[in-house]
Protein backbone atom coordinates (compact mmCIF):
# COMPACT_ATOMS: atom_id res chain seq x y z
CA UNK A 1 0.00 0.00 0.00
CA UNK A 2 1.19 3.80 -0.39
CA UNK A 3 -0.32 6.50 -0.63
CA UNK A 4 -4.45 7.22 0.53
CA UNK A 5 -6.02 6.40 -2.52
CA UNK A 6 -3.74 3.00 -2.41
CA UNK A 7 -5.23 2.75 1.27
CA UNK A 8 -8.92 3.52 0.59
CA UNK A 9 -9.06 1.19 -2.44
CA UNK A 10 -7.73 -1.53 -0.40
CA UNK A 11 -10.00 -0.62 2.64
CA UNK A 12 -13.03 -0.73 -0.01
CA UNK A 13 -11.95 -4.69 -1.20
CA UNK A 14 -11.84 -5.83 1.93
CA UNK A 15 -14.57 -4.73 3.88
CA UNK A 16 -12.24 -2.26 5.66
CA UNK A 17 -13.75 1.00 7.69
CA UNK A 18 -12.09 4.07 6.58
CA UNK A 19 -12.07 7.08 8.70
CA UNK A 20 -10.43 10.06 9.87
CA UNK A 21 -7.27 9.29 11.97
CA UNK A 22 -8.15 9.15 15.44
CA UNK A 23 -7.23 12.50 17.84
CA UNK A 24 -6.69 11.03 21.59
CA UNK A 25 -7.21 13.77 24.52
CA UNK A 26 -5.66 11.84 27.01
CA UNK A 27 -2.42 10.24 26.87
CA UNK A 28 0.87 9.48 29.18
CA UNK A 29 4.09 9.20 27.08
CA UNK A 30 6.12 9.05 30.39
CA UNK A 31 9.61 11.02 29.01
CA UNK A 32 10.79 12.67 30.41
CA UNK A 33 11.57 10.49 33.97
CA UNK A 34 9.61 7.06 33.19
CA UNK A 35 10.61 5.87 30.16
CA UNK A 36 11.16 2.37 31.05
CA UNK A 37 7.35 2.88 31.14
CA UNK A 38 7.07 4.36 27.47
CA UNK A 39 8.96 6.80 25.74
CA UNK A 40 7.28 9.44 23.37
CA UNK A 41 8.37 7.32 20.50
CA UNK A 42 7.03 4.10 21.80
CA UNK A 43 3.76 6.07 22.91
CA UNK A 44 3.77 7.80 19.47
CA UNK A 45 4.40 3.90 17.49
CA UNK A 46 1.80 2.30 20.08
CA UNK A 47 -1.32 5.27 19.19
CA UNK A 48 -0.66 4.24 15.73
CA UNK A 49 -1.34 0.62 16.09
CA UNK A 50 -4.43 1.80 17.88
CA UNK A 51 -5.85 4.17 15.39
CA UNK A 52 -4.68 7.68 16.88
CA UNK A 53 -2.58 9.70 14.12
CA UNK A 54 -2.74 12.42 17.08
CA UNK A 55 -2.33 12.53 20.58
CA UNK A 56 -2.12 14.72 23.38
CA UNK A 57 0.55 13.90 25.65
CA UNK A 58 -0.16 14.41 29.33
CA UNK A 59 2.18 16.62 31.63
CA UNK A 60 3.12 14.60 34.42
CA UNK A 61 6.16 13.87 33.78
CA UNK A 62 9.42 13.84 35.64
CA UNK A 63 10.12 17.00 35.38
CA UNK A 64 6.53 18.11 34.42
CA UNK A 65 6.07 20.07 31.67
CA UNK A 66 6.12 23.25 33.04
CA UNK A 67 7.92 25.35 31.01
CA UNK A 68 8.19 26.80 27.48
CA UNK A 69 11.50 24.95 27.07
CA UNK A 70 10.32 21.48 27.82
CA UNK A 71 7.14 21.81 25.53
CA UNK A 72 8.95 22.36 23.15
CA UNK A 73 11.45 19.56 23.88
CA UNK A 74 7.97 17.04 23.46
CA UNK A 75 7.09 18.71 20.15
CA UNK A 76 10.94 17.97 18.80
CA UNK A 77 10.91 14.17 19.83
CA UNK A 78 7.46 13.82 19.10
CA UNK A 79 8.36 14.66 15.57
CA UNK A 80 11.54 13.01 15.82
CA UNK A 81 9.39 9.52 16.33
CA UNK A 82 7.75 10.21 12.84
CA UNK A 83 4.72 7.90 14.67
CA UNK A 84 1.11 9.81 15.93
CA UNK A 85 1.72 13.45 15.82
CA UNK A 86 2.31 14.52 19.46
CA UNK A 87 0.87 17.29 21.12
CA UNK A 88 1.82 18.93 23.95
CA UNK A 89 -0.07 20.00 27.08
CA UNK A 90 1.20 21.49 29.47
CA UNK A 91 0.85 21.65 33.40
CA UNK A 92 -1.91 24.33 35.26
CA UNK A 93 0.68 24.40 38.11
CA UNK A 94 4.30 24.89 38.39
CA UNK A 95 5.97 21.37 39.04
CA UNK A 96 2.16 19.98 38.90
CA UNK A 97 2.21 21.19 43.07
CA UNK A 98 -1.33 22.96 43.07
CA UNK A 99 0.35 26.10 44.48
CA UNK A 100 1.06 28.37 41.88
CA UNK A 101 0.08 29.19 38.18
CA UNK A 102 2.77 28.06 35.70
CA UNK A 103 2.76 31.10 32.61
CA UNK A 104 0.00 29.84 30.82
CA UNK A 105 0.35 32.41 28.34
CA UNK A 106 4.00 31.55 27.13
CA UNK A 107 3.47 27.93 27.63
CA UNK A 108 0.40 28.59 24.85
CA UNK A 109 2.40 30.33 22.98
CA UNK A 110 5.57 27.81 22.75
CA UNK A 111 2.69 25.43 21.53
CA UNK A 112 0.89 24.01 24.24
CA UNK A 113 -2.61 22.96 23.13
CA UNK A 114 -4.20 22.68 26.48
CA UNK A 115 -3.13 22.90 30.53
CA UNK A 116 -3.64 19.87 33.10
CA UNK A 117 -2.07 18.78 36.33
CA UNK A 118 -3.97 15.62 35.44
CA UNK A 119 -3.42 12.43 37.97
CA UNK A 120 -4.01 15.28 40.40
CA UNK A 121 -6.91 18.00 40.34
CA UNK A 122 -6.56 21.71 41.18
CA UNK A 123 -7.81 21.15 44.46
CA UNK A 124 -7.30 25.12 45.68
CA UNK A 125 -10.31 26.55 44.84
CA UNK A 126 -9.08 30.32 43.44
CA UNK A 127 -6.28 28.97 41.86
CA UNK A 128 -8.51 26.65 39.61
CA UNK A 129 -10.52 29.94 39.53
CA UNK A 130 -7.32 32.10 38.35
CA UNK A 131 -6.36 29.03 36.15
CA UNK A 132 -9.53 29.35 34.03
CA UNK A 133 -9.38 33.00 33.83
CA UNK A 134 -5.53 32.68 32.14
CA UNK A 135 -6.43 29.75 30.12
CA UNK A 136 -9.55 31.99 28.85
CA UNK A 137 -6.46 34.35 27.55
CA UNK A 138 -4.51 32.22 26.29
CA UNK A 139 -7.02 30.82 24.13
CA UNK A 140 -6.50 27.20 25.45
CA UNK A 141 -8.37 24.35 27.45
CA UNK A 142 -8.11 23.36 30.95
CA UNK A 143 -8.58 19.75 30.88
CA UNK A 144 -9.76 18.85 34.43
CA UNK A 145 -9.04 15.51 36.18
CA UNK A 146 -12.15 16.06 38.71
CA UNK A 147 -11.68 14.24 42.21
CA UNK A 148 -12.22 15.35 45.70
CA UNK A 149 -8.86 13.39 47.20
CA UNK A 150 -10.69 14.20 50.97
CA UNK A 151 -12.55 11.61 49.82
CA UNK A 152 -10.96 9.24 47.72
CA UNK A 153 -7.95 9.12 50.28
CA UNK A 154 -6.16 6.12 50.70
CA UNK A 155 -9.10 4.47 48.06
CA UNK A 156 -8.08 1.86 45.31
CA UNK A 157 -11.15 0.84 43.63
CA UNK A 158 -14.89 2.17 43.04
CA UNK A 159 -16.88 2.07 46.39
CA UNK A 160 -19.82 0.02 46.43
CA UNK A 161 -20.51 -3.94 46.96
CA UNK A 162 -17.84 -5.53 45.15
CA UNK A 163 -15.09 -3.33 47.48
CA UNK A 164 -16.70 -4.24 50.08
CA UNK A 165 -16.96 -8.08 49.35
CA UNK A 166 -12.91 -7.92 48.34
CA UNK A 167 -12.13 -5.44 51.78
CA UNK A 168 -10.58 -2.80 49.70
CA UNK A 169 -10.29 1.00 50.50
CA UNK A 170 -13.39 2.21 47.82
CA UNK A 171 -13.39 5.55 46.00
CA UNK A 172 -17.03 6.57 46.14
CA UNK A 173 -18.79 7.91 43.01
CA UNK A 174 -19.17 10.96 44.99
CA UNK A 175 -15.97 12.17 45.25
CA UNK A 176 -16.11 12.62 41.13
CA UNK A 177 -19.29 13.92 41.08
CA UNK A 178 -18.52 16.82 44.04
CA UNK A 179 -15.60 17.91 42.04
CA UNK A 180 -17.07 18.20 38.61
CA UNK A 181 -19.63 19.94 40.53
CA UNK A 182 -17.18 22.44 41.88
CA UNK A 183 -15.47 22.47 38.51
CA UNK A 184 -18.93 23.68 36.83
CA UNK A 185 -19.69 26.18 39.12
CA UNK A 186 -16.07 27.97 39.06
CA UNK A 187 -16.36 27.56 35.01
CA UNK A 188 -19.49 29.89 35.57
CA UNK A 189 -18.30 32.19 36.92
CA UNK A 190 -14.17 32.20 35.48
CA UNK A 191 -15.45 31.81 32.37
CA UNK A 192 -12.79 30.29 29.72
CA UNK A 193 -12.97 26.58 28.37
CA UNK A 194 -13.05 23.78 31.03
CA UNK A 195 -12.99 19.96 29.64
CA UNK A 196 -13.67 17.83 32.22
CA UNK A 197 -11.04 14.45 31.68
CA UNK A 198 -12.07 10.49 32.06
CA UNK A 199 -15.94 11.34 33.27
CA UNK A 200 -17.07 7.71 34.97
CA UNK A 201 -19.82 8.10 36.55
CA UNK A 202 -23.84 8.63 36.15
CA UNK A 203 -23.74 11.71 38.33
CA UNK A 204 -20.86 13.28 36.81
CA UNK A 205 -22.66 12.43 33.51
CA UNK A 206 -25.97 13.96 34.52
CA UNK A 207 -23.97 16.43 35.79
CA UNK A 208 -22.18 17.61 32.85
CA UNK A 209 -25.66 17.05 30.79
CA UNK A 210 -27.49 19.37 32.96
CA UNK A 211 -24.59 22.16 32.75
CA UNK A 212 -24.71 21.84 28.70
CA UNK A 213 -28.50 22.40 28.92
CA UNK A 214 -27.91 25.39 30.71
CA UNK A 215 -25.55 26.99 27.89
CA UNK A 216 -21.85 26.22 29.75
CA UNK A 217 -19.50 25.84 27.71
CA UNK A 218 -17.87 22.96 28.48
CA UNK A 219 -16.58 19.68 27.51
CA UNK A 220 -16.14 16.12 28.56
CA UNK A 221 -14.46 12.43 27.57
CA UNK A 222 -15.03 9.11 28.33
CA UNK A 223 -12.31 6.28 28.46
CA UNK A 224 -12.79 3.31 26.49
CA UNK A 225 -12.33 1.16 29.62
CA UNK A 226 -14.95 2.96 31.35
CA UNK A 227 -17.31 2.28 28.30
CA UNK A 228 -16.84 -1.50 28.68
CA UNK A 229 -15.07 -2.69 32.04
CA UNK A 230 -16.66 -2.72 35.59
CA UNK A 231 -15.64 -3.26 39.15
CA UNK A 232 -16.65 -6.73 39.09
CA UNK A 233 -13.26 -7.21 37.07
CA UNK A 234 -11.23 -6.20 40.18
CA UNK A 235 -12.98 -9.22 41.97
CA UNK A 236 -11.53 -11.14 38.77
CA UNK A 237 -14.63 -11.00 36.02
CA UNK A 238 -13.96 -10.74 32.43
CA UNK A 239 -17.70 -9.79 31.39
CA UNK A 240 -18.09 -6.83 29.32
CA UNK A 241 -20.73 -4.78 30.79
CA UNK A 242 -22.83 -6.08 28.36
CA UNK A 243 -22.30 -9.80 29.28
CA UNK A 244 -23.49 -11.97 31.62
CA UNK A 245 -20.53 -14.52 33.18
CA UNK A 246 -18.10 -14.89 31.01
CA UNK A 247 -14.20 -15.75 31.73
CA UNK A 248 -12.49 -15.03 35.23
CA UNK A 249 -9.16 -14.07 36.35
CA UNK A 250 -7.64 -14.24 39.73
CA UNK A 251 -9.02 -11.46 42.05
CA UNK A 252 -7.41 -8.29 43.03
CA UNK A 253 -5.09 -8.36 39.46
CA UNK A 254 -2.93 -4.59 39.23
CA UNK A 255 -3.79 -4.33 35.74
CA UNK A 256 -7.86 -3.77 36.78
CA UNK A 257 -6.71 -0.59 39.01
CA UNK A 258 -6.83 2.22 37.05
CA UNK A 259 -8.14 6.23 38.30
CA UNK A 260 -10.83 6.97 38.12
CA UNK A 261 -11.49 3.55 38.83
CA UNK A 262 -14.04 1.01 36.78
CA UNK A 263 -17.35 1.63 37.78
CA UNK A 264 -20.51 -0.49 38.23
CA UNK A 265 -22.72 -1.79 34.76
CA UNK A 266 -24.95 1.35 35.39
CA UNK A 267 -22.32 3.83 35.01
CA UNK A 268 -21.17 2.39 32.00
CA UNK A 269 -24.35 2.19 30.57
CA UNK A 270 -24.80 6.14 31.68
CA UNK A 271 -21.37 6.86 30.22
CA UNK A 272 -22.89 5.24 26.81
CA UNK A 273 -25.81 7.14 27.09
CA UNK A 274 -23.95 10.47 27.53
CA UNK A 275 -21.38 9.79 24.68
CA UNK A 276 -24.93 8.83 22.48
CA UNK A 277 -26.89 11.87 23.01
CA UNK A 278 -23.68 14.25 23.17
CA UNK A 279 -23.35 15.16 26.55
CA UNK A 280 -19.62 13.36 25.75
CA UNK A 281 -17.70 14.87 23.16
CA UNK A 282 -15.03 12.85 22.86
CA UNK A 283 -13.48 9.28 23.90
CA UNK A 284 -9.97 9.55 24.81
CA UNK A 285 -7.78 6.68 26.09
CA UNK A 286 -6.07 8.15 29.32
CA UNK A 287 -3.59 5.66 28.01
CA UNK A 288 -1.15 4.88 31.29
CA UNK A 289 1.58 2.53 30.74
CA UNK A 290 3.28 0.94 33.65
CA UNK A 291 6.72 -0.75 33.68
CA UNK A 292 5.86 -3.90 35.78
CA UNK A 293 7.65 -3.56 38.57
CA UNK A 294 4.81 -0.70 39.40
CA UNK A 295 2.44 -3.37 39.18
CA UNK A 296 4.14 -6.82 40.07
CA UNK A 297 3.10 -5.80 43.56
CA UNK A 298 -0.16 -5.65 46.11
CA UNK A 299 -3.32 -4.43 45.29
CA UNK A 300 -3.24 -1.63 47.21
CA UNK A 301 0.57 -0.43 46.35
CA UNK A 302 -0.18 -0.56 43.09
CA UNK A 303 0.32 2.47 40.86
CA UNK A 304 -3.27 3.00 38.94
CA UNK A 305 -3.68 3.12 34.98
CA UNK A 306 -4.31 1.00 32.46
CA UNK A 307 -2.14 1.12 28.90
CA UNK A 308 -5.03 1.79 26.65
CA UNK A 309 -4.06 3.06 23.31
CA UNK A 310 -4.16 -0.44 21.50
CA UNK A 311 -7.42 -1.78 22.84
CA UNK A 312 -9.15 1.03 22.35
CA UNK A 313 -10.93 0.01 18.59
CA UNK A 314 -12.16 -3.77 19.65
CA UNK A 315 -13.61 -2.13 23.03
CA UNK A 316 -15.47 0.24 21.59
CA UNK A 317 -16.66 -2.16 18.23
CA UNK A 318 -17.87 -4.90 20.93
CA UNK A 319 -19.96 -2.33 22.78
CA UNK A 320 -21.57 -0.97 19.34
CA UNK A 321 -22.55 -4.97 18.69
CA UNK A 322 -23.94 -5.06 22.19
CA UNK A 323 -26.33 -2.34 20.83
CA UNK A 324 -25.00 0.09 23.50
CA UNK A 325 -24.03 3.04 20.85
CA UNK A 326 -23.34 3.75 17.12
CA UNK A 327 -19.98 3.39 15.14
CA UNK A 328 -21.13 6.81 13.60
CA UNK A 329 -21.22 8.37 17.30
CA UNK A 330 -17.75 6.63 18.36
CA UNK A 331 -16.02 7.74 15.32
CA UNK A 332 -17.22 11.59 15.57
CA UNK A 333 -16.04 11.35 19.44
CA UNK A 334 -12.77 10.36 17.87
CA UNK A 335 -12.19 12.81 15.18
CA UNK A 336 -14.64 16.02 15.65
CA UNK A 337 -15.44 15.67 18.85
CA UNK A 338 -11.48 15.76 20.06
CA UNK A 339 -10.85 18.53 17.20
CA UNK A 340 -13.77 20.53 18.37
CA UNK A 341 -12.31 20.62 22.10
CA UNK A 342 -8.65 21.49 20.92
CA UNK A 343 -10.40 24.14 18.55
CA UNK A 344 -8.38 22.55 15.41
CA UNK A 345 -9.58 21.56 12.83
CA UNK A 346 -9.32 17.41 11.61
CA UNK A 347 -5.90 16.86 9.81
CA UNK A 348 -7.24 16.45 6.16
CA UNK A 349 -4.84 13.56 4.92
CA UNK A 350 -4.68 11.57 8.49
CA UNK A 351 -6.57 8.02 7.77
CA UNK A 352 -7.44 4.90 10.12
CA UNK A 353 -8.10 1.83 8.58
CA UNK A 354 -9.98 -0.64 10.92
CA UNK A 355 -10.61 -4.31 10.21
CA UNK A 356 -13.64 -4.61 12.02
CA UNK A 357 -13.85 -8.62 12.21
CA UNK A 358 -9.95 -9.85 12.88
CA UNK A 359 -9.93 -11.48 15.77
CA UNK A 360 -6.46 -11.48 17.48
CA UNK A 361 -5.15 -12.19 21.18
CA UNK A 362 -3.77 -9.05 23.13
CA UNK A 363 -0.92 -10.76 24.29
CA UNK A 364 2.34 -8.33 25.47
CA UNK A 365 3.82 -9.13 22.11
CA UNK A 366 1.22 -7.77 20.20
CA UNK A 367 1.12 -4.91 22.16
CA UNK A 368 3.41 -2.26 20.45
CA UNK A 369 3.27 -0.54 24.05
CA UNK A 370 6.43 -0.97 26.66
CA UNK A 371 3.23 -0.31 28.98
CA UNK A 372 1.71 -4.53 29.35
CA UNK A 373 -0.47 -3.72 32.16
CA UNK A 374 -4.24 -4.13 30.56
CA UNK A 375 -6.36 -6.47 32.08
CA UNK A 376 -7.09 -7.91 28.63
CA UNK A 377 -3.92 -9.52 28.58
CA UNK A 378 -4.58 -12.79 26.86
CA UNK A 379 -8.22 -12.16 25.68
CA UNK A 380 -9.30 -12.62 22.43
CA UNK A 381 -10.28 -9.55 20.79
CA UNK A 382 -12.76 -8.66 17.76
CA UNK A 383 -11.17 -5.37 15.85
CA UNK A 384 -7.70 -3.95 14.74
CA UNK A 385 -6.31 -1.42 13.87
CA UNK A 386 -4.77 -2.05 9.68
CA UNK A 387 -2.87 1.26 8.86
CA UNK A 388 -2.65 4.76 10.01
CA UNK A 389 -1.38 7.53 7.54
CA UNK A 390 -0.85 10.54 9.17
CA UNK A 391 0.07 13.58 6.56
CA UNK A 392 -0.92 11.51 3.45
CA UNK A 393 2.08 9.00 4.69
CA UNK A 394 1.37 5.16 5.43
CA UNK A 395 2.90 5.26 9.15
CA UNK A 396 1.26 2.21 10.21
CA UNK A 397 0.82 -0.98 8.30
CA UNK A 398 0.14 -4.36 9.72
CA UNK A 399 0.44 -6.87 7.32
CA UNK A 400 4.08 -5.23 7.07
CA UNK A 401 4.94 -5.65 10.50
CA UNK A 402 3.05 -9.26 10.34
CA UNK A 403 5.62 -10.10 7.11
CA UNK A 404 8.89 -8.33 9.30
ZN1 LIG B 1 -6.65 11.77 35.34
Amino acid sequence: MSGLADLERDAAQHGWLVSPGFIDLHAHLREPGFEESETIATGARAALAGGFTTICAMPNTEPAIDSPGLVAEVIARGAAARAARVLPIAAITRGRLGKELADLVELAAAGAVAFSDDGAPVSDGQLFRNALEYARASGRPIFEHSQDLALTADGVMHEGVVSARLGLPGMAAAAEETAIARDLSLARLAGGRLHLSHVSTAGGVELVRRAKSDGLAITAEVTPHHLALTDEWVAGSRAFAWEDGGDRATPYETSTKVNPPLRTASDVRACWAGLMDGTIDAIATDHAPHASTRKDVEFQEAAFGISGFETAVPLLLAGVAAGWGTWDRVVEALTTGPARVLGITLPENDRVVIDPNAAWTCDAAALVSLGKNTPLLGRALIGRVVACAVDGELRFDLTRIAAS
